[in-house]
């Protein structure tokens, strides 16, 4: 669905152009030097740029949980580019060779690879990491961006340029999803129907399970649920829906969202958190989830998670395409941000595209 204000990427931007989020609120846009590659490194001609709630908080509040930002940033981690620059032999992500005209997806987070927790199989937990648009490490909302080979996954033709940059918001959303031991015939429960939300919804609904309910307050949300396959919807918890699933997804953050999803849950069910509180805190009510027994448990960004959800997209499964409600220039990433920020009607995923660079 493509709702208005659509406009289409400006013309006449130099060749290499930031939009830097200097403060609260504040984007300057700024012409700026491009940096050497590292070793491992290829550089990216960014295309597309989605748009984040974790965008968002940063963009209001100047920090997104205990992390504030310091100086001058660029965000942007939900984007694709195409190669313009990458040493002879390099493989992707996938192990796949690596060439100047890819078209990639990018994964924003970069991990140490040398901790215990990347070593075991957990990057997502990595403590020494960097992550492309938060705090101090720039983002893709600009021309060019360096990023390591093996964060890079080379898109097939049925990934468009769009639905390339969906891919961290799927990868999100499938993490979350394992986090959640979903099987065959399983009751499930999503509380907030943001982009994450309904990507849920979709994964859910290939997973197999036999009821899907979703809580969202805004009502073109409602119905968006309600178009991939949510069994019934409603603004809040009321009677009737209450201990039910056996598995329930937060993926909203409103001041009550964690609370529902207690609610929501079946006695001995799994409670799998995504959403970022913008304040840094959770209510729930302790009786209740430990009456039911309920596991809580905290997703933590996304892990090997990009080439399932090429595949995915590829194959026709996931219809990522469909959440993108606005597409924005990057002269124009105020209107872009606000659109997001103050919730105006119809808006889903808000999506920033750069001119193809000649
Ligand atoms: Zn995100
Ligand atoms: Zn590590």
């Amino acid at each position: 669905m493509t709702n208005q204000p659509s406009t289409p990427p400006e013309s006449g931007l130099s060749s290499h152009h930031a939009a830097v989020l200097t403060g609260p609120g504040q984007f300057e846009q700024v012409q700026r030097q491009g940096q050497l590659l590292l070793p491992g490194e290829v550089r990216i001609a960014v295309r597309t740029v989605g748009v984040c709630g974790s965008d968002i908080h940063m963009y209001q509040d100047g920090r997104i949980g205990t992390t504030e930002i310091l100086s001058p940033l660029v965000l942007g981690h939900e984007f694709m580019g195409v190669v313009v620059e990458a040493a002879e032999g390099t493989l992707d992500g996938d192990d796949r060779p690596l060439k100047v005209g890819d078209r990639v997806a990018v994964e924003p987070h970069v991990a140490c690879g040398h901790c215990r927790e990347c070593r075991e199989g957990h990057p997502n937990l990595c403590t020494h990491h960097t992550f492309m648009g938060v705090y101090p490490r720039d983002g893709a909302l600009q021309s060019f961006l360096n990023a390591p080979a093996h964060n890079c996954f080379v898109l097939p033709d049925g990934v468009t340029d769009i639905g390339g940059a969906m891919l961290e918001p799927l990868g999100v959303a499938l993490h979350a999803l394992r986090l959640g031991h979903v099987t065959v015939g399983d009751t499930a429960a999503v509380v907030g129907a943001g982009p994450i939300g309904l990507l849920l919804v979709s994964l859910l609904k290939l997973a197999g399970v036999t009821a899907l309910h979703v809580t969202e307050p805004l009502d073109w949300r409602r119905e968006q649920a309600t178009a991939l396959g949510a069994t019934s919807v409603e603004v809040g918890v009321t009677p009737g829906h209450d201990s039910l699933y056996d598995v329930v997804f937060e993926a909203g953050w409103a001041d009550t969202s964690v609370q529902d999803a207690a609610l929501l849950a079946r006695p001995g069910a799994r409670v799998v958190l995504v959403g970022i509180p913008g304040d840094d805190r959770m209510e729930v009510q302790h009786s209740l989830a430990r009456r039911k027994g309920l596991s809580l448990i905290f997703s933590r960004r996304m892990a090997h998670t990009y080439p399932q959800a090429i595949r995915l997209v590829a194959g026709g499964q996931i219809d990522v395409d469909a959440l993108v409600s606005d597409v924005y220039g990057l002269g124009d990433v105020d209107l872009a941000f606000r659109r997001h920020a103050e919730y105006q009607p119809g808006v889903l995923k808000v999506v920033v595209t750069l001119p193809e660079v000649p």
